[in-house]
């Protein structure tokens, strides 16, 4: 039976980038999905290929169908290349980075019961990349923040709550230091709090004790909101409390485009070997099946999201096919057919 296909830009990167997205769209396509893969040059053989690390034409592919799921790609150290990431994002204006960071069954840590939602701002910051040389020893970096990227990703968190049942948003800043920069990003969470979502609850922590409460006790938090740097940084660290980087899936998300990818990088240490855990780039591709669920009203699209994560609970809670990073044994390959078997 034909069935209505919905085109979606793939990339699959680098180092472990074309493992971990072969394995996402492998057990996507086996769940049923609608999803007709556009593949597309970026990263580190883009530039070998195309002579650009992020070309043209997959900015326009992104563009023209509004979705995609990438792999982590490298930029080549020197040579004058632009970081894919941060272009791609500001390409797109994709100003949102969604990144849910849970315990899964199965995969025991140290903690218990973390549910949290990271916010991160992705266009401004200190990301801006405007660096001088101001005299022979003396270099400056540019930490850049301005009211309506501040309100748009507050704006974005809050709705996000206020549609998921969430009940609390916690800022992290530096406020105390950076006053005008991280002062700005405070003022307009708080006005657009105070504005639209009164009956959610508030507060601003700054993050050095934000951090320490953090490892101490994460189930103190719901949604994390902050500034692009200080979001890099805990996402990694929250990554850490449920089992790595191996199982945190991530979505940049802006007016006209969205891009799911994992939190992790191309993991060069772990590149090549089959090694690589799959999962946080399959949780991102069921976090944009999901995505065009809601945006298409996509039945399909929402059943094999659900299908798909109950597969992996199922491989998980029965915890005999599980990669290295999960203190398994299994390679990509395997891990991916167990998935595959259990749909
Ligand atoms: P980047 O600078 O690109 O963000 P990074 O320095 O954060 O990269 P990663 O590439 O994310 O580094 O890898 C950090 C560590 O986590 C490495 O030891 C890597 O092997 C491990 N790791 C990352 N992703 C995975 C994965 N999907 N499966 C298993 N291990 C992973």
């Amino acid at each position: 039976m034909s069935k209505e296909m919905i085109e979606a830009v793939l990339i699959a990167g680098d180092g472990i980038g074309p493992d971990v997205t072969a394995a996402a769209c492998e057990v996507i396509e086996a769940a049923g999905a609608p999803i007709k893969w556009l593949p597309m040059p970026a990263g580190l053989g883009a530039a070998a290929t195309h002579g650009d690390v992020l070309p043209e034409i997959t900015l326009a592919e992104l563009r023209r169908t509004g979705v995609g799921l990438k792999g982590p790609v490298g930029t080549p150290i020197g040579g004058g290349f632009r970081s894919v990431n941060v272009t791609l994002r500001k390409a797109l204006d994709l100003y949102a980075a969604v990144r849910p960071v849970r315990n899964l069954p199965g995969v025991t840590t140290r903690y218990e019961g973390v549910d949290l939602v990271i916010f991160r701002e992705n266009t401004e910051g200190l990301y801006t990349g405007i660096e001088n040389q101001i005299a022979p020893g003396v270099v400056t970096s540019m930490k850049v923040a301005t009211e309506g990227a501040c309100t748009r990703i507050a704006e974005y968190a809050f709705d996000y709550c206020v549609h998921r049942q969430r009940k609390k948003v916690s800022v992290f800043h530096k406020a105390n230091i950076m006053k005008l920069t991280d002062g700005l990003f405070l003022r307009c969470a708080k006005a657009v709090r105070d504005a639209k979502y009164p009956q959610v609850e508030y507060e601003e922590i700054i993050i050095d004790n934000a951090c320490m409460q953090l490892v101490r006790d994460p189930t103190r938090y719901d949604v994390l909101l902050m500034e692009n740097l200080y979001g890099d940084l805990v996402s990694d660290l929250c990554a850490g409390m449920v089992g790595g980087l191996g199982v945190v899936p991530g979505a940049n998300i802006g007016r006209d485009c969205a891009v799911f990818e994992a939190v992790h990088g191309s993991a060069p240490d772990i590149a090549g070997k089959g090694l690589a855990n799959p999962l946080a780039c399959l949780m991102s591709g069921v976090m944009m099946l999901n995505f065009l669920a809601e945006k298409l009203n996509s039945q399909a699209c929402k059943t094999a999201a659900g299908r798909i994560k109950g597969a992996y609970d199922h491989v998980l809670v029965e915890g005999k096919i599980r990669t290295r990073d999960l203190g398994g044994l299994a390679t990509t390959r395997e891990f991916t057919n167990a998935i595959v078997a259990a749909l």
